[in-house]
């Protein structure tokens, strides 16, 4: 900067220095007209030559300087020469008024004293940019013409030199003034300079690399001279894209929420604007501007950037719709869909309109989804949501919950009949079978329903009390829709109440195992004891197991609760005569553990009981998993000896065919098909299907609730070779078995001819009873 600040203050006096050279050679040919008569023509010639040559080196370097194009810096050596120079010439020039005004006459006196006061004050003017040059020229040529003036004999001398010592530091002040101010405007102008390149450059990168554009419009907001970016954004030709109104490219929308903005008269940013153009594939920009105003302070015209930004709206557009859909089925995901409901739900309060969700779940899905992998469950699932969304023109919405459940949506129905109705027919659409991977699969569905500010205030509730609904109806009517009620939430209350106190009463050993007893039809005498599990709740008194199980199940819980009672059952087993056995239930949980063998195994050790005075009840459910842990737990209890008993057989997916694949011994034939439910002769007609399959694969088959003599005689003439029932006995507690047997005892023996053989085992159960409550 220095350099560059110094060749500037150079550059400045080359520009006088023809007039300065010009007026140099001026006074030098006055000065020897003056004097020609008062001093020799040598000493005149002297002198001259002295200033003439400075003058002829100075116009030499300005030549040069001509020639060559101008330095952009100068060095200090550079003002240094200048220095010298108007050293020299000012030593030039003060020697006229030194050795020449003592000696001259006034007329020549005056020549002398204006030409030194002007070439002092031109020359210090001439030398303003380089002070050192301008004070070393007043310098010299005060201070000589000074020293003449007080040399001579003028009168008043003393006060021309204070006055031509008051001129030269006025023109001395004046000059470094002037440097200074042309400095510092230099110094200005170059930093203008350097940002308008800095702005030029950022503007060339932004035009080059950008996907922004700027533009200019008037005050009318017509386009000026867009760019090329400018033009390839717009879509139309750049003839007449310039003098365009910009409004004319936006929609009618975006035009006039542009026009509000420029209204304002101040800068906007941001400001989103969708092209005119078709709907699907409009395009957006973001624009930021400000006005520029004239003299008179109106708008005369617009300056902005503008972008397009279409692609990160698309974007962002995309992003939000997958936060709302469930991209398996395409159907809103829960948290659109539970915002709907609410929306919905608020309306409804205005309008008084009904509303009602529904939950609906898919029966069987899981099984689908176990045994044909997840990629067809997805596809059953895609399929499924086909069926529902056909009901978007009946007023439901659906969304999907999670999993296999669906959220519905029901408006427009006044009745909760007409709910009812629909949902059904829902229902309908959906079962039946599906080809999936080349095999056939068939569901159905169930549905629980709540409707709005009946069942529940907000939506949460309402789809948490429409689950209820659900949960009940899976339990108690698949296939169906049920309407939640107030009971289902204390059901499921209570459900969380009892699953909370599982553990404890486990620790506090509360559970209490009866004992139900099992005949042989043949000789009506007990031949076994199914083990049922009771709690003796501290509060709610002796729970049946159907009020627990399940909870037990779901939580985890059954698995430590089986353990204890595999090991009481066995325990009970050990007490009981030799020839009977103990029938034990399992849970499929149970069976989730391959640890379960060790426990069986363990619990008959520990009682000292031969393996087969145990049977284990497993269901239907279990074998359809048809996994290896069950298969291989099968075989190993069948290899050890435990019989194995299908419980509940009629009631699941029975089919009599595969029963031939599992290790099983027993059969037992639900209770429905026993006493209650179909036709006596499509009952009869089962039975004996599954009696007469069990008698040629030598399984027994046992009856369940028989609680009558007909009922009795019914299904021994059936083939069933074991009967249990409330005509036997209720489950009773253990200590209650040994009268039970005793009394079992005596009434064989009153129906025999009195004093016949006598039953020793019994007899021994007898002793044992007597025993237990001597005891
Ligand atoms: P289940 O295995 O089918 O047991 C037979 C159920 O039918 C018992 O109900 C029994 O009291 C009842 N019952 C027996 N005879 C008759 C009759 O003539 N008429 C009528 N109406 N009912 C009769 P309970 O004890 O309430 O057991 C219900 C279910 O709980 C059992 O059905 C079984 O699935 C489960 N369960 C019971 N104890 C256990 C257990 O220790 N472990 C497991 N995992 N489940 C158990
Ligand atoms: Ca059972
Ligand atoms: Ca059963």
């Amino acid at each position: 900067m220095e350099g560059r600040v110094r060749a500037a203050q150079i550059q400045a006096i080359f520009r006088f220095t023809p007039l300065v050279l010009a007026v140099n050679c001026a006074n030098v040919v006055v000065i020897l007209l003056a004097l020609r008569d008062v001093a020799s023509l040598l000493t005149l010639a002297a002198w001259a030559l002295f200033p003439v040559t400075l003058v002829l080196l100075a116009l030499n370097s300005w030549f040069r300087s001509r020639k060559q194009p101008a330095r952009p810096t100068a060095s200090p050596g550079a003002f240094r020469r200048a220095t010298a120079h108007a050293a020299l010439l000012g030593v030039a020039w003060g020697l006229v008024p030194l050795l020449f005004f003592p000696r001259l006459g006034p007329q020549e006196q005056l020549v002398v004293a204006t030409v030194a006061t002007g070439m002092i004050c031109a020359g210090g003017f001439a030398l303003a940019t380089v002070p050192p040059a301008a004070i070393a020229w007043v310098a010299s040529m005060s201070l000589m013409s000074m020293a003449g003036i007080l040399m001579s004999s003028v009168s008043h001398r003393a006060l021309l030199g204070v006055l031509l010592a008051g001129y030269s530091a006025t023109v001395l002040r004046s000059v470094l003034g002037t440097a200074q101010l042309f400095i510092d405007r230099f110094r200005a102008e170059a930093d203008l300079e350097e940002r308008r390149q800095v702005i030029a450059l950022l503007l060339a990168e932004f035009e080059e690399n950008g996907s922004d554009w700027l533009f200019e419009l008037d005050d009318q907001l017509t386009v000026m001279a867009p760019s090329a970016r400018f033009v390839q954004a717009s879509g139309v030709s750049a003839a007449l894209l310039d003098s365009m109104p910009l409004t004319d490219l936006l929609d009618a929308a975006s035009g006039r929420e542009l026009l509000s903005r420029v209204r304002l008269r101040k800068p906007f940013r941001d400001l989103d604007v969708a092209l005119a153009g078709d709907l699907a594939t409009t395009r957006w920009w973001s624009l930021s501007a400000s006005p520029m105003f004239d003299e008179s302070g109106a708008i005369a015209g617009w300056r902005g950037v503008g972008s397009d930004t279409t692609d990160v709206r698309t974007a962002q557009n995309e992003i939000a719709w997958m936060a709302r859909t469930d991209i398996l089925t395409g159907l809103k995901n829960r948290t659109a869909f539970r915002e709907r409901a609410a929306e919905v739900l608020v309306a409804s309060r205005v309008s008084g309109e009904a509303v009602a969700i529904g939950c609906l779940d898919l029966d069987y899905f899981k099984s689908v989804n176990d045994t044909l992998g997840h990629a067809a469950g997805d596809v059953l699932l895609r399929e499924a949501s086909q069926e529902l969304m056909r009901f978007a023109d009946e007023g439901v919405t659906v969304g999907r919950l999670g999993g296999d459940e669906f959220g519905l949506l029901f408006q427009g129905h006044t009745s909760a009949g007409q709910v009812q109705i629909l949902a059904e027919r829902m229902i309908e659409r959906l079962s039946r079978s599906y080809e999936i991977q080349g095999s056939s699969v068939t569901i159905g569905a169930t549905v629980g329903i709540a409707f709005g500010h009946e069942d529940g205030g907000t939506v949460d509730e309402l789809i948490r009390n429409a689950d209820l609904a659900l949960y009940r109806g899976k339990e108690t009517a698949r296939g169906k829709a049920m309407r939640y009620s107030a009971l289902m939430l204390r059901d499921a209350e209570e459900r969380r109440a009892i699953k909370e106190d599982l553990i404890p009463a486990l620790r506090r050993q509360e559970f209490v195992l009866h004992y139900q007893p099992i005949i042989e039809t043949a000789t009506r005498k007990t031949v076994a004891f199914e083990a049922l599990v009771r709690w003796q709740h501290p509060t709610r008194g002796l729970l049946s197991p159907d009020s627990f199980i399940s909870i037990a199940e779901a939580s985890g819980t059954i698995v430590a609760l089986g353990d204890w009672i595999l090991r009481e059952s066995c325990r009970q087993a050990a007490r009981l005569p030799a020839h009977m056995k103990v029938a034990v239930n399992l849970s499929p949980a149970q069976l989730g553990s391959s640890r379960l063998n060790q426990v069986v195994k363990d619990a008959v050790l520990l009682a000292g009981i031969t393996p087969d005075r145990l049977e284990l009840e497993i269901t239907e459910a279990l074998l359809l998993a048809n996994d290896s842990v069950t298969m291989k737990f099968l075989h190993e209890m069948q290899d050890l000896g435990i019989g194995v008993a299908l419980d509940d057989f009629g009631i699941g997916f029975s089919s009599l065919n595969y029963l031939t694949r599992f290790p099983v011994s027993k059969i037992k034939i639900d209770r429905s098909f026993v006493s209650g439910g179909a036709s006596h002769v499509h009952r009869s007609a089962i039975i004996q299907a599954v009696t007469g399959m069990a008698e040629r694969l030598g399984f027994s088959t046992t009856a369940e609730g028989v609680e009558t003599d007909e009922t009795l005689a019914w299904v021994t003439a059936l083939g069933c070779t074991q009967a249990q029932g409330y005509l036997f006995a209720k489950a009773m507690p253990a200590q209650d078995i040994p009268a039970y047997l005793a009394a079992e005892f005596i009434a064989a023996s009153e129906s025999n001819a009195a004093g016949q053989s006598e039953d020793r085992s019994v007899g021994r159960v007898i002793r044992t009873a007597e025993f237990d409550v001597a005891r």
